[in-house]
C-alpha cells in the first residue's frame, strides 16, 4: 500500500518512541504507518490540551494587568492598551487550543467535551473511536 507521509512526519525521530516492529510480510496495510498517523493525531490533541489550559490564565493576566495599571494610574483608561493586547493574546491561544482533523480540518473535539490537561488527559470521542467526529475519517489508518 502506498502511504502518503505527512509533512511533519520527519519530526518522528528515532528516539525510541515506537516499539520496533518485527519484519513481516505486509499485506494490505502498514502497521508502522498506522501507528505514526495516530501518533500525529495524539500529539495534535496533546498540543491543543496544553493551549487549552493556558486560556483562563491568559485572560486572567490580561484583566489583572489592566486592573493594576488602572489603580496605579487612578484612571481606568490607562490600562486599556494592555487589556487589548492581553485579550488578543488570549484569542490567539484559544485558536491554538483546537485540535484539527487531518482529513477535514475541523475541530476533533465536540462542543462541551472536557479533554482534561495534557498530564491527565480524559479520552474524548475522537480518541475512543479513533475517527473524526465530524467527517468520520479514520485517524489511525
Ligand atoms: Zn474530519
Amino acid at each position: 500500500m502506498e502511504t502518503v507521509r505527512h509533512p511533519l512526519a520527519w519530526r518522528k525521530t528515532d528516539r525510541g518512541g515506537l516499539p520496533p516492529l518485527a519484519p513481516q510480510p505486509q499485506i494490505g496495510f502498514n502497521p508502522r504507518a498506522m501507528v505514526e498517523k495516530w501518533e500525529q493525531v495524539r500529539r495534535e490533541l496533546q498540543r491543543a490540551r496544553g493551549a487549552r489550559r493556558l486560556v483562563p490564565w491568559a485572560f486572567l493576566s490580561a484583566l489583572l494587568g489592566w486592573a493594576f495599571l488602572a489603580v496605579a494610574a487612578r484612571n481606568w483608561r490607562a490600562g486599556i492598551p494592555l487589556l487589548a493586547g492581553g485579550l488578543l493574546f488570549t484569542l490567539v491561544i484559544r485558536v491554538l487550543a483546537v485540535p484539527h482533523c487531518p482529513s477535514c480540518g475541523k475541530n476533533l473535539w465536540i462542543r462541551g467535551e472536557r479533554p482534561g490537561p495534557p498530564t491527565a488527559p480524559v479520552p474524548t470521542q475522537a480518541e475512543r473511536d479513533r475517527r473524526c467526529p465530524r467527517c468520520g475519517a479514520g485517524l489511525d489508518a
